[in-house]
């Protein structure tokens, strides 16, 4: 049996402090995430809506949820009243789609900036061209309901750690170069999420500020 409180102890014993957990509950049962609530998890990621709108009506409203999969802009509006960020932003207009709709609610939305850094031609994800286009585009000062926090990645799922490691460093320069260039003495942009269960200490050593666990805290997805 899966011991999640175990592996949710084990884990901040590995973490420093100032990253955070991200517990990701992803097919997991409510009652799963429930225990790691108990155990004092408080920050969630999901990476599906439906799933996601779910779950969090039969959790406590103290949870952050944080939306870590593709978003479809249809969907934006079903999850920015109460979602605390949506780590996945991979267009523009999917940004404009979340600023709109938050506006609408009179909340700000924490977004983050998903850099496509693998391999595989199937991760969703922004070239940092791409970043670095949209960011030059003085439209995107013009949305006030959103919060631009950082970065996000995925390595590529390999046994190869030199790769990942350099994956890694790539998308920690990136977020260093975006600072530098678009959000100087911005606090807000401080995020580098990347890290999962099999990848999360190279993570941790190349900068990472949030790393997306599940496995290792809920046990292996069918
Ligand atoms: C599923 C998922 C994770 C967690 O993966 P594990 O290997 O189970 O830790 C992290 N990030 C994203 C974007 C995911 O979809």
């Amino acid at each position: 049996m899966t011991d999640i409180r175990s592996n949710i102890k084990y884990l901040l014993s590995q973490i420093p402090p100032q990253v955070k957990l991200v517990a990701v509950s992803k097919t997991k049962p409510v009652a799963d995430i429930l225990v790691a609530y108990n155990a004092g998890q408080r920050i969630f990621g999901e990476n599906r809506v439906q799933e996601l709108l779910k779950k969090k009506d039969l959790l406590p409203s103290d949870i952050e949820w944080h939306l870590i999969g593709h978003l479809q802009t249809n969907k934006v509006k079903l999850i920015v009243p109460f979602v605390s960020m949506i780590q996945s932003v991979d267009s523009f207009r999917l940004l404009k789609t979340i600023n709109d709709e938050a506006r609408k609610t009179g909340r700000t939305v924490n977004c983050l900036l998903q850099l496509h850094i693998a391999k595989e031609e199937t991760k969703f994800g922004f070239s940092i061209q791409e970043v670095t286009e949209m960011l030059r585009d003085s439209s995107v000062r013009t949305l006030e309901s959103i919060k631009i926090c950082g970065v996000m990645g995925m390595a590529t799922f390999t046994d190869d750690k030199d790769m990942v490691r350099a994956e890694f460093r790539y998308l920690a320069d990136c977020f260093r170069k975006l600072k530098t260039d678009y959000f100087p003495g911005n606090a807000d942009f401080k995020e580098i999420s990347m890290g999962m269960s099999g990848d999360f200490a190279i993570a941790i050593s190349e900068g990472s500020t949030m790393v997306r666990i599940g496995s290792l805290i809920f046990g292996e997805r069918n």
